[in-house]
């Protein structure tokens, strides 16, 4: 299970684990504004209004679940950004081992689960996430998420999302979300899901 652990009751800006502009299929125009601006405004926001909240030096997860108005807001939106940004990479992008099993388990297929998560993704109306999630039986869920929402506020397992807020993909991609989605398979590192599981 992924999270984040704040230090002295402040959480740090996650780094990118590659370099902005090694990704083929993400911009490096894209990642300074949408890691260097968008998401440290989420990460400033929140260490803002956590001191006096109650919710002081738990878990991301634990603030996501609990907090509400603008502090779930800027958790959320750092939560859902942490993983976004953490799974993609240079390498492991074929999706095997016990994560592609349980795929094929539940959704018959690794292209049928990804044609479905980008359906999802693509028809989700507005701002929000597309997430695949394990759930407290071990069976595999694509969800979509609203605005700030993560699947752990519904005691779901979150596994991988991608960000279908405009900002992930204008820059790149224009209005053109659905070839966003399918772009994004090319730079997932599977071993980075699978060791959320
Ligand atoms: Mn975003």
């Amino acid at each position: 299970m992924y999270d984040i652990t704040p230090k002295n009751g402040q959480f740090e800006m996650p780094a990118l684990p590659y370099s902005a502009d090694a990704l083929n299929v993400i911009s490096a125009k894209t990642f300074e504004f949408h890691h260097g601006k968008h998401l440290k405004a989420y990460v400033d926001n929140l260490n803002k209004l956590l001191p006096g909240s109650g919710l002081e030096n738990l878990p991301i997860s634990e603030v996501v679940k609990k907090a509400t108005g603008g502090l779930f807001n800027n958790a959320g939106q750092v939560l859902n950004h942490a993983m976004y940004f953490e799974q993609f990479g240079t390498a492991n992008h074929e999706c095997k081992g016990a994560i592609a099993d349980m795929i094929v388990r539940n959704f018959g297929s690794v292209e049928a689960f990804k044609k479905e998560f980008e359906q999802k993704g693509a028809t989700l109306f507005g701002s929000g996430w597309v997430w695949l999630s394990k759930d407290a039986d071990g069976k595999l869920v694509i969800t979509q998420e609203p605005n700030a929402e993560n699947p752990v506020r519904r005691g779901l397992q979150p596994l991988l999302t991608f960000d279908v807020w405009e900002h992930a993909y204008y820059l790149d991609y224009q209005n053109r979300r659905a070839d966003y989605l399918t772009a994004l398979w090319e730079i997932v590192d599977w071993n980075v899901v699978a060791e959320r599981l």
